[in-house]
């Protein structure tokens, strides 16, 4: 079969490699249908986000068929379409009996598209219990935000958001801030967007929540959206990383600025600000409390505009042409600005032929 080998940065490319079998009597092989490019995996390749273990699969955002189960698989049989939460957690360290299995302390070996062979790949071997049935009327592209979406699932709990008629701001208009941007108006919350890429405001500007407006710049959209240049905001989400000390300095005190951006710059932040404004700042990363199987029923009954979110959707072998498209120009070794407009980009590793658009 074939697997989209991550060797070092820079270094990745399709091999071939042995079909997987089951191990362990709760494995289930999936067939990999679909799976979504991620800002992880452009951090992985590019050196940014040194996770990876050479010689590991990428991919994490998928969904696919299920090709063999192992003999203590009750829930699933061969041919059904499923979802893949990718996110392994054993339950049993110091991180996931505190609550935080999103930590697991043996996430080492076990995390998928990091340092356990993923899903840009003909098979991907799940466990029965990191799998949804996914529902006839869902497509496999449809399906494949599920894992994002529970991503910024766990963010917006983690806001702990108590009144609707906030002012609330998302940075970034890729695929984790128009997720952000929808799950915050699941909640009631009308947040404006602000993207300075035109290419991926032109696409997100025709994806928009009712309400919301987006912006090239953070301070002429405080203008625009409150009217004076003292305004104040009280939550803001950065899929950037970038304007935190920007977002901070305009926080009203209650202020919540959640970061989830996997960014090597640091900010500085007024200490006496943070207690005299009761100001939060908080960070998060994957799946929590159920936010998997939340986010997919949220895809599941059209509460969030899946199939619109997805801009593209490459065959496998044009896995070069795909991550350029979100601005990882493999074949150079560089990173590229964003030149067409795009959100969630997908490699259809199944069936190039039935490519989505
Ligand atoms: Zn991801
Ligand atoms: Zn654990």
């Amino acid at each position: 079969m074939k697997a989209l080998k991550f060797n070092g940065v820079w270094r990745v490319a399709p091999q071939e490699t042995p079909a997987l079998q089951c191990i362990d009597p709760d494995d289930v092989i999936v067939a990999v249908e679909v799976c979504g490019l991620c800002g992880t995996d452009v951090g992985i390749i590019t050196g940014a986000y040194a996770v990876a273990v050479p010689g590991t699969t990428l991919g994490h955002e998928s969904t696919g068929t299920v090709l063999k189960i192992g003999p203590a698989v009750t829930r699933f049989k061969v041919g059904d379409r499923v979802v893949i939460n990718p996110t392994y957690s054993c339950g049993k360290c110091r991180m996931c009996l505190t609550g935080n299995p999103n930590h697991c302390e043996r996430k080492h070996g076990t995390e998928a598209g990091v340092s356990y062979d993923g899903a840009f790949a003909d098979q991907y071997r799940a466990k029965e219990d990191y799998l949804i049935p996914l529902d006839d009327h869902v497509s496999f592209e449809e399906g494949a935000l599920t894992e994002p979406l529970s991503c910024t699932v766990t963010g917006v709990d983690k806001l702990n958001i108590t009144h609707t008629n906030i002012r609330a701001c998302v940075i970034g208009a890729g695929p984790m801030g128009m997720l952000y941007l929808w799950s915050l108006h699941l909640r009631g919350v009308t947040a404006f967007l602000v993207e300075k890429n035109a290419h991926r405001y032109q696409f997100a500007q025709d994806v928009l929540p009712e309400g919301s407006h987006i912006y090239t710049d953070f301070e002429q959209a405080m203008r625009e959206e409150y009217g004076s240049d003292d305004e104040m905001l009280d939550l803001c989400v950065d899929t950037t990383g970038y304007l935190s000390e920007i977002v901070f300095d305009r926080l009203a005190p209650g202020g919540k600025l959640l970061n989830v951006a996997l960014k090597a710059y640091t900010a500085q932040l007024d200490i006496l600000k943070i207690a005299d404004k009761s100001l939060s700042v908080i960070g998060s990363i994957d799946s929590l409390n159920n936010s998997f199987e939340r986010a997919y029923a949220m895809i599941r009954d059209g509460e969030i505009p899946a199939a619109r979110l997805i801009s593209h959707s490459f065959p496998f072998h044009d896995y070069q042409q795909a991550f350029a498209m979100v601005g990882c120009n493999i074949a150079a070794q560089q990173q590229q600005p964003i030149s067409e407009p795009n959100c969630k980009v997908l490699l259809r590793i199944a069936s190039p032929q039935e490519a989505y658009l």
